[in-house]
């Protein structure tokens, strides 16, 4: 059932027991397929450049995303040492769970039934609302305003893919690889607004650098759960554990201080009447 590195792990695990037992043991008292004390790590997959939800700063990982990574990881028998945060863009987060190069994903990935298709989700830990990040000077409103407009997202995401399917006819889609560089694109003019979730902008627009030369719009429209991402088939977690670690958070209340620690400074209000959400049965 397991794949080959799980292997290792499995016969390490036994020969500690076998050890403990011919030493007249104590009571290991852990469960067979514990990987806790094994050093065994769990892979996963984070945003690096969204800052107030996954950031890379130098060699530490910050934000909300990574906060209940390391929360749920530590539930499920993995210390932050035996975490490995791994860069999951959005347009790979699919690939890389069928590709078994990562264990989870905490990468502000909304649960959605095409994403379905070809993984997994436990959670959702957080429901946002995809918006716009404009010039503090813009009088762009809402998608309705976007006609004729350049508009910056993310391939690979539901912002952008709800822009083609549904919103703002007469807009011009810019995609880039991910939200950071389309910041970058309209510091530089070239684009009149940036799409996705609420919280995401709220943080992009909070950094040192972009501080009062953007606002986010406030108007959203979308919903869009987090859920935590994993394999169809062969993973070394659970949704039910998952989702019992992440109400475990919630009740609590490392979860709201998480959200309230990662927000602080950003002009963000998270909607109050979708969260904390509830947790979606597991498939
Ligand atoms: N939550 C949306 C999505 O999963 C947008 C944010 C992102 O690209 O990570 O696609």
């Amino acid at each position: 059932m397991r794949k080959t590195r799980y292997a290792a792990a499995a016969i390490a695990a036994v020969a500690a027991l076998t050890l403990s037992a011919c030493g007249g043991g104590s009571d290991s008292g852990s469960e067979s397929g514990s990987t806790e004390g094994s050093g065994e790590k769990i892979r996963i997959g984070i945003k690096f450049d969204q800052p107030g939800l996954g950031f890379k700063d130098g060699s530490e990982f910050t934000g909300f995303d990574v906060d209940v990574a390391k929360y749920v990881a530590n539930e499920l028998g993995y210390p932050e040492d035996q975490i490995e945060f791994m860069a999951s863009p959005s347009a790979q987060r699919e690939n890389m769970l069928e590709n078994d190069q990562l264990d989870m994903i905490f990468a502000t990935y909304s649960i959605t039934d095409t994403r379905k298709e070809k993984v997994a989700f436990a959670g959702p830990y957080f429901v946002a609302g995809q918006d716009l990040l404009v010039p503090a000077d813009s009088d762009i409103a809402g998608p309705e305003d976007l006609e004729g407009k350049n508009l910056c997202s993310v391939t690979g995401s539901t912002s952008a893919q709800k822009i083609k399917d549904e919103k703002a006819a007469g807009v011009n889609l810019l995609e880039q690889p991910s939200y950071a560089e389309c910041v970058t694109a309209m510091q530089g003019g070239q684009i009149d607004a940036v799409t996705t979730d609420d919280i995401i902008l709220a943080g992009l627009a909070s950094t040192d650098a972009n501080k009062g030369k953007f606002k986010v719009v406030g108007n959203p429209f979308s919903e869009e759960k987090y859920g935590v991402g994993l394999p169809k088939e062969g993973g070394v977690v659970t949704c039910e554990d998952i989702n019992t670690a992440i109400t475990k958070m919630i009740d609590d209340g490392a979860w709201e201080e998480a959200i309230k620690k990662n927000t602080e400074g950003a002009d963000y209000t998270f909607n109050a009447e979708m969260n904390p959400p509830k947790m979606d049965a597991c498939a």
